[in-house]
């Protein structure tokens, strides 16, 4: 089988697609209050065009795949997609990246779609502000999403937390409480300097390091390190009832070191790095007519560019693209 390897090693095993970049949310790190500047409905993929290229990555030895958006439960037919890429012989994972809010409704019919495991993005369990903070979003929504997730078997299901300076790092020792009562595995990750208000978010920036000796002091001795997850580093693992908590440092030069992914946006754009404007227009190629063999030549090329790293600083350099883009 063929494998995908860019030009310092790294193997690219691992899409993230971005079905859309609408969302019903506004969180006030990734998108400003008016939203982004979106892209006409005709330039976004069609359900077999996507297919189509997911395909060829996974020809090409991808063997995991995330949907994501934008908020991906807000574009049509979700469930249709999800289950066309569920049939693609040689994709091992198939996961979703959601906020929650409509994952009641969807859950059921998308676990029987095929989709594996699913990932909240859960920032507070105070109501207020929580809505603060997404700028509307309902916490009760989530919370039952949650609860359905888990009822029809959508495991592990992982809560995503961007934790960030006298905005929710309060509720850290809460989160681990929750997730931990669930069986849930719990992510913390540092704010990255990416989006419309990649700038302010950074004045939030609250340290894994701090983030982490605040778990420890709450777990004590319950905290298991997780041998087989790195432990140090960019991230930390530990294993919290049937769940686990782990902490992730974007900042850290590792993350890049480590890393297998590429992103794929709803335009068909393939996106090498998230802190990158460099990109592949495989999705013009596509409605050009390129046929198979152009497209998977188009995305080995592609690869052999992918960018050493992100380029983050604290100090201010910035992704350029915007999340609800490049799906995070
Ligand atoms: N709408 C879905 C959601 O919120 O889960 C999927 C897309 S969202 C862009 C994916 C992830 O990116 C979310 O967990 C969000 O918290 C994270 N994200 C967005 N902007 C970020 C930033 N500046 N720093 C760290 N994470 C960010
Ligand atoms: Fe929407 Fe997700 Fe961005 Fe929040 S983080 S605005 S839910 S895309």
């Amino acid at each position: 089988m063929e494998m995908l390897k860019d030009s310092f090693g790294r193997r690219v095993a691992y899409l993230r697609l971005s079905v859309t970049d609408r969302c019903n949310y506004r969180c006030f790190y990734c998108m400003p209050e008016q939203g982004i500047k979106l892209e006409p409905h005709t330039h976004m993929l069609r359900t077999e065009e996507m297919v189509r290229l997911v395909r060829l990555f996974v020809e090409l030895g991808v063997q995991k795949v995330r949907v994501t958006g934008g908020e991906p439960l807000v574009r049509r037919n979700l469930t249709g997609l999800v289950a066309e890429l569920a049939d693609l012989p040689g994709l091992d994972d198939l996961s979703l990246t959601t906020n929650g809010d409509q994952l009641v409704r969807f859950a059921g019919g998308l676990a029987e779609a095929g989709l594996q495991r699913v990932n909240i993005s859960l920032d507070s369990l105070d109501p207020a502000n929580f809505k603060e903070i997404t700028r509307g979003g309902d916490l009760a929504h989530v919370l039952a999403g949650i609860e359905r997730a888990l009822e029809v078997g959508l495991a592990p299901v992982k809560l995503n937390m961007v934790v960030m300076a006298g905005i929710n790092d309060g509720e850290i020792e809460a989160m681990v409480d929750y997730a931990t009562a669930r069986g849930c595995h719990l992510r913390f990750i540092e704010t990255m300097p990416v989006g419309t208000s990649g700038a302010g978010t950074m004045e939030l920036y609250y340290p894994a390091e701090s983030i982490l000796a605040r778990v420890r002091e709450h777990s004590g001795s319950d905290l298991e390190p997780l041998t087989g997850m790195r432990g140090g580093g960019p991230a930390s693992y530990f294993r919290a009832g049937q769940g686990t908590v782990g902490v992730i440092s974007a900042m850290s030069r590792h993350f890049c070191d480590d890393c297998n992914r590429v992103r794929l946006t709803a335009k068909g754009d393939l996106v090498l790095c998230l802190g990158r404007e460099e990109a592949a227009p495989l999705g013009r190629l596509l409605r050009d007519g390129a046929d198979d063999d152009e497209l998977r030549q188009a995305i080995r090329d592609a690869i052999a560019r992918k960018p050493q790293g992100h380029g983050f600083s604290a100090a201010g350099a910035h992704g350029a693209v915007p999340m609800s883009v490049t799906g995070g």
